[in-house]
């Protein structure tokens, strides 16, 4: 990294995960990041740098140089996640699909082997299946829920274990320990799509993943007003790889966009606490309805993740994907019943969503995904539960 060569006054030193912020509560670490605004002339919220370039010296190669390579308002976020994941930086990309291309293009080469989860975001699976393997990666879809599964699958050529947990849509959940001995055993890295969660209900590097993936779209941006993703590094080699990688792929979180995010994380706590209480009460109301075959949510006791996820999760995350006892077309048309739903792709935001994985973020996915053609997936907000559970019942008739 040439950009943090050369000393800087303070509210240009590199990002610190380590120091008085960390020994504070998540709450206030999310309200004060270790990047403080209030270096730049006493801001209270972090100001939006809307520059290109910046002024340096011939010779020594300053922190803020251009802004693909660094831009304070980035950096600001980047640090923050970083802290927020218990990572030791971050690098914040244009797209959650920005973070995951920029850690397949950092992690693996031609001829590796990729152990990739057989449930992940549809655009992950299309990235995977549909583009590395014209570079000359190999792909192994895994069920991670089960580590016997993973270890026999692991070759000498295996570069990556990549997994989503609570995956998307059918939110399996995996044992994040136990995954992440079996890599480390076959020195391969672990990362994790922690999407689902957000850094406040769990912290992958915390039970050894190398990796922590983020769509900043979802719930740490919050408001579905904005696209962002964020790619974790557990540790300074890793760090250096994601960073040198992200600055000649050059996908970068535009200033404006990361102050959106840096703004979301603030309040991410509170609208977690809330979501996580609606989507409870919604799967409880779900699980017993008639028109019902299965509900999928980890905090559900039914779960088959529900232990691993009660162990290694503070909350059960806002998204309930529910299974209709009808087909794809009932299914799509139940779609189009609701009020207070908006039918949408996307998840996380404050307003409740509904999808139909089979004909909507999952079509490209195919049969081996193994998702059933009735499934819907909600996201929940933060609406009344009651009017929620109303708009529910309406459209399931
Ligand atoms: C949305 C999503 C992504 C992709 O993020 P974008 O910001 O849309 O590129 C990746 N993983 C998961 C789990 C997601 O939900």
């Amino acid at each position: 990294m040439t950009t943090d060569a050369n000393p800087q006054p303070p509210s240009t030193q590199a990002p610190a995960s380590t120091g008085t912020s960390s020994r504070r509560s998540f709450d206030s670490r999310a309200i004060h990041p270790p990047e403080a605004a209030t270096d730049y002339a006493g801001s209270v919220a972090m100001p939006i740098f809307l520059t290109s370039t910046f002024q340096r010296s011939v010779q020594l190669a300053e922190r803020w140089d251009y802004s693909r390579v660094a831009n304070p308002t980035r950096s600001a976020l980047e640090s923050c996640l970083a802290d927020l994941e218990g990572g030791i930086d971050a690098v914040a990309t244009s797209s959650g699909m920005g973070a995951i291309s920029l850690v397949a293009m950092a992690v693996c080469e031609a001829g590796s082997h990729v152990v990739l989860s057989d449930n992940v975001y549809g655009g992950t699976w299309d990235l995977f299946s549909g583009l590395l393997d014209r570079w000359g990666v190999e792909v192994g879809l895994v069920d991670l829920t089960d580590p016997d599964a993973l270890a026999a699958a692991m070759r000498p050529t295996t570069a990556m274990v990549y997994g989503e947990t609570p995956s998307n849509p059918l939110q399996k959940v995996i044992d994040l320990a136990a995954v992440a001995q079996i890599a480390h055993r076959h020195d391969a890295v672990l990362a994790i799509d922690s999407t689902f969660a957000s850094p406040v209900l769990q912290r992958p590097i915390e039970f050894g993943a190398d990796i922590v993936v983020q769509s900043t779209t979802k719930y740490l941006g919050g408001h579905s007003d904005v696209i962002g993703g964020a790619a974790i590094a557990a540790d300074p080699e890793m760090a250096v790889r994601l960073r040198e990688t992200a600055r000649v792929l050059g996908s970068i979180e535009s200033p404006f966009d990361a102050w959106q995010v840096l703004r979301g994380v603030k309040t991410l706590t509170v609208r977690m606490r809330q979501i996580c209480e609606s989507a409870q009460r919604i799967a409880e109301y779900l699980e017993q309805h008639p028109r019902v075959r299965r509900v999928y949510y980890p905090g559900l006791p039914s779960h088959p993740g529900h232990d691993v996820a009660a162990r290694q999760m503070s909350g059960f995350g806002g998204i309930v994907s529910v299974e209709l006892d009808t087909d794809a077309d009932e299914a799509a048309r139940v779609c189009t019943r609701f009020e207070l739903f908006t039918l949408a792709v996307s998840l996380g935001g404050v307003e409740s969503l509904v999808e139909h994985p089979h004909f909507m973020t999952h079509c490209t996915t195919g049969p081996d995904a193994n998702i059933p053609a009735s499934l819907l997936r909600l996201s929940i907000g933060l609406e009344s539960a009651d009017e929620l559970i109303d708009d529910l019942a309406l459209a399931l008739g």
